[in-house]
């Protein structure tokens, strides 16, 4: 087996276990890191007796591939100049800042023939894997997608950083156009949106309902879809999945509960889920994590010239999508009123406190 000579820019939060799993992985040999930081390189790259290079083009004179790991801001300079250099690249996830970025991105991976992976790591969740190969046909989707609030990724908001995962998954799932996108979002601390809603209705008739929070206490990750197939509920964060269908006997008949007399009303509701709808919960987590199974994709598409499930192209697409909810959420009015607030981060003044202010709160507690 040729082992990739791989190294990994950026080497924070997530780019620290991108070095961590290369680092462990037979088919690859971590070469190096970098980052700006210089504390931070010589730290992680000690854990894995690598080199640290100064600057990504140091280190690419001694690869073949390399994870670009660095705020999203920095993905199209660093990236577009290991593409240049025909180097495989496993840019995160957003791919870019805009679509104009990731377009160049994508032109510039095809013309020097170089592999462009983007990081949408919710396509390696196995409990994402087991509904998409079982024919479903999405008709209603509902998506919540809430993490806590870590201070990172403040070079964007909501929709790039949580969303764009959701996003990229409906596209996957449903593979046609959106026709219609309305949107709205809040900003809680910072310049951008800190949560976002969209409705987003496809061009088959799919209607898909999102929330992204990112200033939520706890993080939940969940889609729920219903098809004429049946139902599947995904939580990414257990990696479980609950899949419903209706038997044969429903499919061809239908419940005709007003037929069922009172007295038996009770059993009917016990037989729902045991005869009428039939229901399979299962645990996909595997053995391998996700992002062992996205690098080890990345390892094979740079080592054959294969092309990888989430290419250029879909991460770009993605972004397409994010930019479209991004513009509705910011022309969305609050009070109906074009004259009035508009946008994320003009919400109309509060009408009060929801409950008293603690009393370490002086600013709050004065004003109440
Ligand atoms: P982070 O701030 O913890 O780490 C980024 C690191 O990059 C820092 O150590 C910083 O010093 C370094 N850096 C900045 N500019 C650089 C440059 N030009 N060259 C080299 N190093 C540079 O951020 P993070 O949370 O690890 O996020 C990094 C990226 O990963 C972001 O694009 C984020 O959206 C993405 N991300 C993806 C997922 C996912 O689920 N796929 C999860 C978390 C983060």
């Amino acid at each position: 087996m040729r082992r990739i000579k791989v190294g990994v820019v950026g080497v924070g939060h997530l780019g620290q276990a991108h070095a961590r799993i290369l680092g462990a992985l037979p088919e690859a040999e971590l070469v190096g890191v970098v980052d700006t930081n210089n504390a931070r390189a010589e730290e992680v790259a000690a854990r894995h007796r690598v080199r640290v290079f100064d600057h990504h083009l140091d280190l690419a004179r001694h690869v073949d591939a390399v994870c670009v790991v660095t705020p999203t801001v920095f993905h199209h300079p660093v990236a577009s100049d290991l593409l240049r250099r025909g180097l495989a690249v496993l840019a995160e996830k957003p791919l870019a800042l805009n679509l104009t970025e990731a377009e160049e991105l994508v032109t510039v991976a095809e013309r020097h023939g170089a592999l462009l992976q983007v990081g949408h790591i919710e396509r390696f969740n196995p409990a994402y894997e087991e509904p998409r190969a079982r024919p479903i046909n999405p008709k209603f989707v509902e998506v919540e997608r809430h993490g806590t609030f870590t201070g990172r990724s403040t070079d964007i908001g909501a929709v790039l950083d949580l969303m764009i995962h959701d996003l990229d998954l409906l596209l996957d799932l449903l593979r046609e156009p959106v026709v219609d996108v309305q949107a709205l979002g809040m900003t809680v601390f910072g310049k951008h949106e800190d949560m976002a809603n969209a409705r987003l209705r496809f061009a088959g008739g799919c209607v898909a309902h999102l929330t992204a929070s990112r200033v939520s206490p706890r993080p939940k990750r969940k889609m729920r879809i219903w098809a004429p197939e049946g139902y599947a509920g995904i939580d990414f964060c257990d990696k479980r999945l609950t899949l419903v269908q209706p038997s044969a006997e429903v499919r061809a008949r239908g419940l005709n509960a007003r037929a069922v007399a009172p007295e038996a009303r009770q059993e009917l509701q016990e037989q729902v889920f045991k005869r009428h709808l039939q229901m399979r919960e299962l645990n996909c987590a595997g053995s391998n994590d996700q992002l062992t199974n996205e690098l080890r994709e990345f390892l094979h598409c740079a080592g054959v010239g294969a092309t990888p499930r989430v290419s250029g192209a879909a991460g770009r697409d993605a972004i397409a999508l994010a930019e479209r909810v991004v513009t509705a959420l910011r022309a969305h009015s609050w009070t109906n009123n074009a004259n009035g607030p508009i946008g994320p981060d003009d919400l109309p003044p509060p009408a009060g406190w929801l409950f008293e202010p603690p009393m370490d709160d002086t600013l709050g507690r004065a004003a109440a």
